[in-house]
């Protein structure tokens, strides 16, 4: 069913692999444009040290999401790294009708529904600036095991592989630069950072051709 409904408000999916920045990046837009919000997802993945139920995620076990999506709860849900992951369909939807723009931080998967099902949205895929930048902050984060970060960054490139499938894409080298880009992007001003812009997928090539 699509969600045809007339909304006052913007939405935004935004996807990156892990390692590009995109948690602090999307902090700085939410404290830039006052009118955006985040959606909070349900998870079944267990809540970290240091999370907030109801404000990093809503922690549900695998019976309450399943019921959920059964019942049509979920404008996209989607396994990652095996536990499942989806957005409230009811939650998007009154947040927009208030008139704030709705932010989804969720994987391509999750993307690649929304945007079949909600065709006005706006997706952005955040890179890292290189292949060799993106381990060194996979490396530095983690207290992981080499095998660990080994499958984190395969993993990674997996998603990488995914950005044209976006409307924009933002490599996020220096992060007030990144921003500035996300800010012109939500602003109706981001048509460098279209994923059909010669300069920008050339760019981009090279980046994952690890020639930068
Ligand atoms: P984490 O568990 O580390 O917070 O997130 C793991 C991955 O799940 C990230 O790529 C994140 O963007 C994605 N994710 C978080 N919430 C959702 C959601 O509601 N739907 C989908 N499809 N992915 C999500």
């Amino acid at each position: 069913m699509k969600d045809a409904a007339p909304a006052a408000g913007k939405l935004y999916v935004v996807t990156a692999p892990s390692g590009a920045g995109k948690t602090t990046m999307v902090k700085r837009l939410v404290e830039l444009r006052p009118q955006l919000r985040f959606s909070v997802s349900y998870t079944t993945r267990p809540q970290r040290a240091g999370e907030v139920d109801g404000k990093d995620y809503f922690f549900v076990d695998q019976d309450r999401f399943a019921a959920m999506h059964r019942a049509g709860e979920f404008l996209e849900h989607a396994t990652v790294f095996g536990n499942s992951y989806g957005t409230s369909r009811s939650q998007v939807q009154s947040l927009l009708a208030a008139g704030h723009d709705v932010l989804l931080e969720i994987d391509w998967q999750g993307a690649r529904q929304v945007r079949a099902n909600w065709p006005a949205c706006q997706s952005i895929f955040i890179l890292p600036p290189s292949l060799p930048e993106l381990e060194r902050r996979l490396r530095t984060r983690a207290t992981d095991s080499d095998a660990v970060i080994s499958r984190r960054l395969g993993e990674a490139r997996d998603d990488l592989s995914h950005w044209e499938e976006f409307d924009f894409a933002v490599i996020n080298d220096e992060l007030e630069t990144a921003v500035a880009i996300a800010v012109g992007i939500l602003a109706g001003e981001g048509s460098q950072a279209r994923t059909t812009d010669q300069a920008l997928r050339a760019q981009i090539s090279a980046l994952l051709q690890g020639n930068q």
